[in-house]
């Protein structure tokens, strides 16, 4: 990402809510992006994926990924890349799923839709991706609804389908924060295993610092739609630069 600009229009002005931000993220390495509520994290995540209404959001500078530029991309081409190539994960579980299908029902879509998969490899690959994220029982689930499983197995569900176009990125918009502390940290190591299992690369949004020494390995402190420090997250825990990346860490138990 070079010299990311977005802004939003408001009573016919441009505001800039990202400003002028840069970061890449090479293969395998997790990225966290981190800032107060407000700071820009998710519009970054959102621009970075085109997922922003573009009749309200504008975009500048360069987003380079798997050598296209996606800022230039049409909706198609933008719609295929997200499908084959990147994997979300929200903070929302529900957000990713549909509450009135069965969950095999919506991992094997992706499958079909995405991998070409007839019904029967679809269903088999669907398992084990179930597997994949650590479901017990995962054959007798795939005919269960969403609201059925729990909130930490909800989100494994969404982890599963992200996977499921074998993405080389996975970005995750604080995907544990609606889970209690312990499921949290699972979903963690899940999240850290299965990347060095798959060797994706992950940006990975948060505002917990705790989170961030948990998983990455460079973070961008983000504040007010800008960057103000990055750098290695050892440099960034042991060295900090910048005041407001000292006031974060100030929080950190
Ligand atoms: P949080 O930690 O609360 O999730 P964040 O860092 O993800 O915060 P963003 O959601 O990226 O923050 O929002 C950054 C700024 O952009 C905020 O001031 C927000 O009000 C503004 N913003 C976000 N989406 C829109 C939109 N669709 N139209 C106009 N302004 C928006
Ligand atoms: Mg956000």
């Amino acid at each position: 990402v070079e010299s990311l600009n977005t802004a939003f229009s408001s009573d016919g002005e441009w505001l800039n809510v990202v400003r002028d931000l840069s970061f890449s993220i090479g293969p395998k390495e997790t990225l966290a992006l981190v800032g107060e509520s407000g700071s820009g994290k998710s519009v970054t995540a959102m621009s970075v994926m085109r997922l922003l209404d573009e009749k309200q959001a504008r975009y500048s500078g360069k987003i380079q990924f798997g050598g296209q530029d996606l800022l230039s991309l049409n909706a198609r081409q933008m719609q295929s890349i997200r499908g084959n190539r990147i994997g979300m994960i929200f903070q929302e579980p529900m957000t990713s799923l549909n509450p009135v299908l069965k969950i095999g029902v919506q991992i094997t879509e992706v499958l079909k839709r995405h991998r070409g998969m007839d019904d029967a490899t679809a269903r088999a690959e669907a398992v084990r991706l179930l597997e994949k994220v650590r479901i017990p029982a995962a054959t007798s689930r795939l005919n269960e609804y969403p609201l059925s499983f729990s909130g930490g197995m909800r989100q494994r569900v969404v982890i599963a389908i992200a996977l499921a176009c074998n993405p080389r990125l996975l970005i995750a918009d604080e995907p544990t924060t609606a889970l209690d502390v312990t499921i949290q940290a699972q979903i963690l190591a899940l999240i850290k295993s299965l990347q060095e299992e798959e060797g994706m690369s992950v940006l990975f949004i948060t505002h917990d610092m705790g989170v961030v020494a948990e998983v990455a390995d460079r973070t961008l402190v983000m504040h007010r739609g800008e960057a103000v420090e990055q750098a290695s997250t050892r440099e960034i825990f042991h060295l900090p630069q910048h005041a407001y990346t000292r006031a974060l860490l100030s929080a950190v138990p």
